[in-house]
């Protein structure tokens, strides 16, 4: 029977990443029901929001799905539709692996690390109140009949809920994650020194959950300490552990590790629903071009395999994609630009994808 999976292209380089990742994974003989839906900007006009309910009812229908970016206008505008996404199907995990390839231009050869981020609470919880709002000043008032030094009148506010439910299940979620996919250590990344009362209480969660977990090697370390240490020696981390905002930071550092945004897979996973995108946004600067790196999404679509259970199909992507960068004659401009410093050579997206395609049918 075929797997339904709801298809969001997205907007930007979206289209053109998604339709190679579509027909990559046909290529593989899974066969799939895919449902295509729009989401972001372009459908606002017609359905009066970037998120219309026939876009949640598919991926409600199908419990998984498979994104491209969608933008996000800066400031003004609309929120984040992957934001909302993430919160109304409480899609808390989000799981990305860092996995060096052959060819991939970047300073090292053997990283193999796992990011798993808090999806839904912390800064990301898009309670905000503008400069000049009434309530701000009502918080200030709170915070100074609290005893505490309060803030400038002219500021504002955008709050950081972390909770004890929030902490624990992601930490369970990491553990279980390293349990099951042989991994050794699991480290929880935090700035417990200096927000004592949110990222002190996870760091105190992480450390009972991790209790639980004797056959798990566990540490922590300081978010900016972090970032050195993954620059200076990335093999000294396995699974990481992070709340939403450092989780978002770390994974674009680690994808600068593994050969740029156009290279780093993930997934936002629920209690029952599934959706994958890669790390990178929708690029517009790339856009409409066909030069767009589809392997994020690629390798996206082979974890989605994987939660499938269509586990030898997502090892055939992974490793036709592989062979194709190893190779490297076949690769974009990004890849080629990280290799050589010049992005001549380059091939398109969409040959890029005939490329895995002529690779899959050899490692099938
Ligand atoms: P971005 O990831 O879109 O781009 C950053 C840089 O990386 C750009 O120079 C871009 O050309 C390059 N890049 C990204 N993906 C690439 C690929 N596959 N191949 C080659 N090069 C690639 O980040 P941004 O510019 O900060 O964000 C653009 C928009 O995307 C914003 O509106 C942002 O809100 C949105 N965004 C969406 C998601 C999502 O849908 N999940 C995630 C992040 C950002």
């Amino acid at each position: 029977m075929a797997h339904k999976v709801a298809l969001i292209p997205g907007d930007g380089i979206g289209p053109e990443i998604t339709a190679a990742m579509r027909r990559v994974v046909d290529a593989t003989g899974v066969e799939i029901e895919w449902n295509t839906v729009d989401a972001g900007a372009g459908v606002i006009e017609e359905y009066g929001t970037p998120l219309p309910q026939h876009v949640l009812d598919a991926v409600e229908d199908a419990k998984v799905a498979i994104k491209g970016p969608i933008t996000t206008p800066v400031g003004t505008g609309f929120r984040s539709v992957n934001v909302a996404l993430r919160k109304h199907f409480d899609l808390y995990s989000c799981v990305r692996p860092c996995l060096s390839q052959p060819g991939d231009g970047s300073r090292y050869e053997d990283v193999d690390l796992v990011i798993v981020r808090e999806n839904t609470e912390d800064l990301y919880a898009g309670i905000e109140f503008d400069e000049g709002d009434p309530r701000v000043a009502e918080i200030s008032r709170i915070v100074e009949e609290s005893g505490r030094k309060t803030f400038r009148a002219d500021s504002a506010l955008s709050l950081k809920p972390i909770s004890i439910t929030g902490s624990q299940r992601i930490v369970e979620y990491a553990f279980e994650y390293a349990r099951r996919c042989g991994r050794r250590k699991v480290t929880a990344v935090h700035k417990a020194n200096i927000m004592k009362a949110t990222d002190g209480m996870y760091l105190r969660i992480a450390h009972e959950v991790a209790e639980r977990y004797p056959d798990i090697e566990f540490n922590d370390k300081i978010v900016d300490a972090t970032c050195m240490g993954l620059v200076q020696n990335p093999a000294d981390f396995d699974v990481m552990v992070l709340p939403n905002l450092y989780g978002d930071i770390v994974s674009d550092l680690c994808a600068g590790l593994v050969g740029g945004l156009g290279m780093a897979p993930g997934a936002n996973i629920g209690s029952d629903i599934a959706v994958f995108e890669a790390t990178h946004g929708s690029a517009p600067d790339i856009a409409g071009k066909n030069i767009a790196n589809p392997t994020a999404e690629i390798l996206s679509a082979a974890m989605m395999l994987d939660h499938l259970g269509e586990n030898v199909a997502a090892t055939a992507i992974r490793d036709a994609v592989r062979a194709t960068l190893a190779e490297g004659a076949q690769v974009t401009g990004d890849v080629r630009r990280a290799l050589t410093g010049s992005a001549e050579g380059a091939v398109g997206t969409q040959e890029y994808a005939d490329a895995v395609i002529e690779h899959l049918a050899h490692v099938h």
